[in-house]
C-alpha cells in the first residue's frame, strides 16, 4: 500500500513538476478545482431539475389525462352535443346557459380534493366552451399551439409560474401550475370531439423539488469539497516535495558546478575555471587596452616533503600554501590551484610588468617563512614564472606556456624566485624537454658512467677512500658533468632508479677491485633527496651490498644537509636503518645548507665535508677561515670524521692541516677519473708523489 501511494504521489509529482513550468500550481488547482466544482454542481442541479421536472410533467400529464378520461367516460356523453354545437350559441348567451352551470358542478365534483384548479373545455372550432373561470367562456384560442396540438391528436404540457391565477373557488398567488392540453375522444381510435384543458397545481411538488434540488447541490458540494480538500492535501504534499527535490537538485547542481570549478582540497578555483577567467581577462585587456599578468607557481621540492612527512602533511601544506596566496594578492587578482603544487595567479589591470613582479617577490617573502605542519618545522619556497599580456602573448594557451617556461626557469637558477619569460626562455624550455628525454633513454642505452675522485690522507699520501661521481656519456655532446643533467634527474622520477645503479655500479667496482687485490677503501656515493624519500633507499642499498658482496663498511653515503632538514622527521628513522646495515653517513657541502647543530647531535654521522666553496678562500678571506676552522673544532668536538673538499693547491692542504683536518679531496691530488684510470692511481697506492716538496710548501706558505 505503502509503494504504491509513494508511486502514485511520486507520479503526481512528476505530472505536477511539469504543470510547474506553466503556472503556479497551488494558485491554479484552487482555481480549476472551483471552476469544476462549480461546473459540475451547476450541470448536476440543471440536469436533476430537468430530470424532476420531466418526472412532475410525465407524472401530471398523465393524471390529467386520467382525469379527462374519466370525465368524458362518466359525464362527457351528456355535453358531447352542447360543446360541439356551441359555436352556433351567441358568446353573450353562452356563459348563461344552464349546461354550463351543471357542467360547473359536474367538474366541481370531480376535482374536489385533486390538485386542479382550472378546466377549460373547447369544442373542435377553439372555442371556450367552458371553463371553471366564467370570465374565459365564449373566448377563440383556435389559434393556440396546445389547443392545436390536441386537435392534432397529442397531449400537451407546459409548466409555468403564475403571480396570479383565477383557480376554482378563490384567486390563488406565486403557482407553479402545469397546463395541459388533452384531445377528449371515445377511444384511442375514436373521432376527436372536444379539448380539455386542465391547471394543476404543483408548487409544493416544486418546492419539494427545489428543496431535494438544494439538498443535492449541497451534498453534492460537500462531497466534491472533502474530494477537493483532500486533492488539495495531496497537491500540497506533492508540491512539498517537489519543492525539497528542487531545493536538494539546486543544491546537487550548486555542489558539482562548484566541485567542477574548484579544488577540493584548497578550495580555490581549479583548472578548469582559469581556463574560463583567463578568457574573460583577456578579452576585458583587449577591451580596456590594461595588461595582465600570470604569475605560474611551483613550490620547491614539494616531492619530498610528500614523500617524507607523509601526504596529509603534504596536503595541509598545500592548503596553507593557497591561504597564503590569497592573503599576499589584491582582491581583484584571483589564485587557482592547477593540480599538483602548481598555482596560477591572474592579475588584472597591471600598470606595469614590475608590478606583477612586486606581487611575486611578496608571495615569495611570505612562503619562505617558516611554517608549522604536524608538529614539523618545514620551510618551503615557491619558484615563480611571470608573463604578461599583451607584451608576452595574447592568447591564454601562450601566456601560460610561457609563464611555465619561466617558472622552469626560475627552477634552474637555484629555486625560491621568480622569472619574468622571455624570449629565448623557449629554447630552454625546449632543451630541457630535449634532455629529459635523452636522460629517460641513457640508462636503458649505457650512456651513464661513475668517475671516481681520491679522497687522499695528507701526513701519509695514502687514498683512504673515494667520492663516485655520475657522468652521461651524451652521444652528441659528449660527457656531461652533473651540474648540466642532475636537476632534471632530481625533478623527474628518474633519480631514482639512476640512483640506484650508481650504488650498484659503484659498490660493484669497489667490490672488483677488492677481489683484484687493490687496498680496501670505502667508496662514497652522492644520494639525492628522492633517493632518500622514496623509501625505499634501505632495501636498496641491503640488496646493493647483498648481490654485489661488498661490506657495508666500503660503503658511504653522501646526503646534504638540506636533505636532512627537509626530511627532519623521517630521516633520524631511515639513518639509524641504514647505521645498522653498517653503511656510512657523511654530510655533503657542510655549512652551505642550515648548519644546524641540532641535527649533528640527533642524527648518527660519521663525517662532515667541509664544502668547496669555503676551501677555496679560507687562505685569502677570514671570515671562509673562521668558518673552516670552526667547521674543523666542532667534528673534532663531536667526535665526527672530517674531510676537506675542492682542495686546489698546497696553501689550502697546509691551512687545513695547521688546523687538524688531514683528509682531502681536491684537483690538487686528482680530478674525477674514469675508473680505469683511478685503478691506475690506485696502483700507486700513495698519492705523496703528486705533492710537491714539503720546503716547496713552506714557501708557498709564505
Ligand atoms: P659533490 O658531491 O659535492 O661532489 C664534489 C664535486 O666537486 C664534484 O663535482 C667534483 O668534480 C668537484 N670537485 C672535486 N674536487 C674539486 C676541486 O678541487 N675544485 C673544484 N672546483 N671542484 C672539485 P661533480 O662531479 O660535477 O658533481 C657535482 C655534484 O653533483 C656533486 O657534488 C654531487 O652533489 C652531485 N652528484 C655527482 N654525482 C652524483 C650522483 O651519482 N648522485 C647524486 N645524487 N648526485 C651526484
Ligand atoms: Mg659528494
Ligand atoms: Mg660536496
Amino acid at each position: 500500500m505503502r509503494a504504491i501511494c509513494g508511486e502514485f504521489m511520486g507520479g503526481l509529482a512528476r505530472i505536477v513538476h511539469l504543470l510547474r513550468g506553466m503556472f503556479k500550481l497551488s494558485r491554479h488547482f484552487s482555481m480549476a478545482s472551483a471552476i469544476g466544482v462549480i461546473a459540475v454542481v451547476t450541470a448536476l442541479s440543471l440536469f436533476y431539475r430537468y430530470l424532476a421536472t420531466s418526472a412532475l410533467m410525465t407524472h401530471e400529464t398523465r393524471a390529467s389525462v386520467a382525469l379527462t378520461k374519466v370525465f368524458a367516460n362518466s359525464i362527457w356523453s351528456g355535453y358531447a352535443l352542447f360543446v360541439k354545437n356551441a359555436s352556433g350559441i351567441p358568446k353573450a348567451e353562452l356563459p348563461q346557459r344552464k349546461e354550463i352551470a351543471e357542467l360547473r358542478a359536474d367538474v366541481l365534483r370531480h376535482m374536489k380534493g385533486l390538485n386542479i384548479v382550472k378546466v377549460k373545455i373547447y369544442n373542435l372550432d377553439g372555442l371556450t366552451v367552458f371553463s371553471t373561470d366564467p370570465k374565459q367562456i365564449g373566448v377563440d384560442k383556435s389559434n393556440s399551439p396546445g389547443f392545436l396540438r390536441a386537435q392534432g391528436g397529442h397531449t400537451v404540457s407546459k409548466i409555468t409560474f403564475r403571480d396570479q391565477f383565477n383557480a376554482l373557488e378563490q384567486v390563488i398567488v406565486d403557482r407553479n401550475l402545469i397546463e395541459t392540453y388533452i384531445p377528449v375522444q371515445e377511444n384511442e381510435t375514436a373521432a376527436i370531439e372536444g379539448v380539455f384543458e386542465v391547471y394543476s397545481d404543483v408548487t409544493e411538488l416544486v418546492t419539494q423539488l427545489k428543496k431535494t434540488q438544494l439538498q443535492i447541490v449541497g451534498g453534492v458540494l460537500f462531497a466534491l469539497s472533502l474530494l477537493y480538500l483532500f486533492l488539495f492535501l495531496i497537491v500540497k504534499r506533492a508540491d512539498g516535495i517537489i519543492k525539497t527535490q528542487e531545493e536538494e537538485r539546486k543544491a546537487n547542481e550548486a555542489k558539482m558546478r562548484h566541485q567542477a570549478y574548484h579544488d577540493s582540497l584548497t578550495g580555490l578555483p581549479n583548472r578548469a575555471s582559469f581556463a574560463e577567467r583567463m578568457q574573460e581577462a583577456l578579452r576585458r585587456a583587449k577591451r580596456t587596452q590594461q595588461s595582465v599578468g600570470l604569475l605560474f607557481l611551483d613550490l620547491d621540492r614539494f616531492k619530498c616533503i610528500n614523500d617524507s612527512l607523509g601526504h596529509s602533511v603534504g596536503d595541509n601544506l598545500l592548503q596553507l600554501t593557497a591561504k597564503k596566496l590569497q592573503a599576499r594578492v589584491r582582491e581583484t587578482d584571483m589564485v587557482f590551484r592547477m593540480g599538483g603544487d602548481e598555482f596560477t595567479v591572474i592579475l588584472e589591470n597591471l600598470r606595469e610588468p614590475e608590478d606583477a613582479a612586486l606581487v611575486a617577490t611578496r608571495i615569495i617573502e611570505s612562503m619562505s617563512q617558516p611554517i608549522k605542519l604536524h608538529e614539523h618545522e618545514v620551510t618551503t619556497t615557491v619558484s615563480i614564472g611571470l608573463a604578461i599580456c599583451p607584451r608576452d602573448a595574447t592568447d591564454a594557451e601562450t601566456l601560460v606556456q610561457h609563464a611555465d617556461a619561466a617558472m622552469y626557469r626560475a627552477k634552474e637558477a637555484g629555486r625560491n624566485r621568480y622569472e619574468f619569460y622571455t624570449e629565448n626562455l623557449n629554447v630552454k624550455v625546449l632543451e630541457r624537454f630535449t634532455l629529459e628525454s635523452g636522460l629517460r633513454r641513457a640508462l636503458e642505452d649505457g650512456e651513464f658512467m661513475l668517475y671516481y675522485q681520491p679522497k687522499v690522507s695528507v701526513k701519509s699520501g695514502e687514498i683512504i677512500g673515494n667520492e663516485a661521481l655520475l657522468r652521461w656519456l651524451h652521444p652528441e655532446r659528449g660527457i656531461l658533468t652533473p651540474d648540466k643533467f642532475l636537476s632534471v634527474l632530481e625533478d623527474s622520477d628518474l633519480i631514482v632508479p639512476v640512483g640506484e645503479w650508481v650504488l650498484r655500479t659503484a659498490c660493484q667496482q669497489t667490490k672488483d677491485w677488492q677481489s683484484a687485490g687493490f687496498p680496501h677503501i670505502p667508496v662514497s656515493v652522492n644520494i639525492a633527496s628522492r633517493q632518500f624519500t622514496s623509501g625505499s633507499l634501505q632495501a636498496t642499498v641491503r640488496r646493493v651490498l647483498r648481490e654485489t658482496g661488498l661490506a657495508p663498511r666500503y660503503l658511504e653515503l653522501e646526503l646534504t644537509e638540506r636533505l636532512l632538514i627537509e626530511n627532519a622527521g623521517a630521516a633520524i628513522e631511515a639513518l639509524d636503518e641504514l647505521k645498522k646495515i653498517g653503511v656510512l653517513i657523511s654530510i655533503d657541502d657542510f655549512g652551505t645548507g642550515y648548519s644546524s647543530l641540532n641535527y649533528l647531535k640527533r642524527f648518527p654521522i660519521d663525517v662532515l665535508k667541509i664544502d668547496k666553496s669555503f676551501v677555496r678562500d679560507m687562505v685569502t678571506h677570514e671570515k671562509d677561515a673562521a668558518i673552516t676552522s670552526a667547521i674543523i673544532s666542532l667534528a673534532h668536538n663531536l667526535q665526527l670524521g672530517l674531510i676537506a673538499e675542492g682542495v686546489e693547491d698546497l696553501n689550502q692542504v697546509e691551512f687545513l692541516q695547521s688546523r687538524g683536518c688531514n683528509e682531502v679531496q681536491g684537483y690538487l691530488f686528482s680530478r674525477p677519473l674514469p675508473p680505469e684510470e683511478f685503478q691506475q692511481l690506485l696502483s700507486m697506492g700513495n698519492l705523496s708523489a703528486v705533492l710537491p716538496d714539503k720546503n716547496d710548501l713552506a714557501v708557498a706558505a709564505k
